[in-house]
């Protein structure tokens, strides 16, 4: 028996990543899987790639910062899969890095959207969902960054990324007694794109590796078996956390 044999999960930035990395776990394990991310051909190329594996994927692209998408994503698991059980919402960015007098309020806006704003879209259009099974688990992709790591040039991204750990709070509170847990998921460094993209020299890079207890960075598929435990029943008993997946971040000082 698989750990997510029956259940369908929406899984946002799914088309790179750590997004990607959990799609192919959770379809792994048995999950009907609703991919998210902007770019439509990587997602579609995913979903093609699950097919083949024997599992069931279908692409919606959008904007997670859009409202309708957010609408679109239960709607879709609803009306293909009947309903929904699971949220990977791991869709994120980390807007322009400077230091805060020279960001813009157009920064602040869009990358709050898409770390925030987005997982508050989440939850309206997910929860219900969710009720209606009367079980589920909900995810947010957090950070180390932030939580236990002050980055300079890192305000806006930290401030949104912080300010999952307060929904995710109150979202736990509301929904534990209708069965549905919801948790943060907040990874240390990982070898994506986006770590490509602050770590962009050999010496940030090894500045970041030093860091971590554990010495380097995560693969991929290290978080997304943090998030597969989060998603199933291995952590039922787990609601309202923050829960690491930091290779030691958090008590390297
Ligand atoms: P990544 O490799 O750059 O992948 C990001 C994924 O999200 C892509 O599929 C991207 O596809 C999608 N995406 C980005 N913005 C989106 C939006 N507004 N709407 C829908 N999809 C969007 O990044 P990653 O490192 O896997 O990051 C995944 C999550 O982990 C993020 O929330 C990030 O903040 C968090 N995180 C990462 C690290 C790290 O070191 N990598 C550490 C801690 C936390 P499109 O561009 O096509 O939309």
């Amino acid at each position: 028996m698989t750990l997510l044999e029956g259940k369908t999960a929406i899984v946002t930035g799914a088309s790179a990543g750590i997004g990607r990395a959990a799609a192919l776990r959770f379809a792994r394990e048995g999950a009907s899987l609703v991919l998210n991310a902007r770019g439509g051909e990587r997602l579609a190329d995913l979903a093609g790639e699950i097919a083949a594996a024997g599992g069931r994927a279908i692409a919606v692209p959008g904007d997670v910062r859009e409202e309708a998408l957010m609408r679109n994503l239960v709607e879709t698991a609803t009306a293909h899969f009947g309903g929904l059980d699971i949220a990977f919402n791991n869709a994120g960015g980390l807007g322009e890095l400077a230091p805060v007098e020279t960001q813009t309020v157009e920064n602040w806006h869009a990358t709050i959207d898409a770390n925030l704003t987005s997982a508050f879209l989440a939850a309206k259009y997910q929860l219900p969902a969710l009720y209606e099974r009367g079980a589920g688990s909900l995810i947010f992709t957090g950070s180390f960054v932030g939580h236990t790591a002050g980055m300079p040039g890192m305000s806006v991204y930290s401030a949104g990324k912080t300010g999952l750990l307060g929904l995710v709070k109150a979202l736990a509170a509301e929904a534990g007694p209708r069965g549905v847990r919801v948790n943060a998921l907040l990874p240390g460094g990982t070898d994506t794109a986006m770590a490509a993209e602050f770590a962009s020299t050999d010496e940030i890079r090894a500045y970041v590796e030093s860091i971590h207890a554990l010495k380097r960075i995560a693969e991929p598929a290290e978080i997304a078996d943090a998030a597969l435990y989060l998603a199933s029943d291995l952590s039922r008993f787990v609601t309202g956390t923050a829960h690491l997946a930091d290779g030691g971040v958090s008590i390297t000082k």
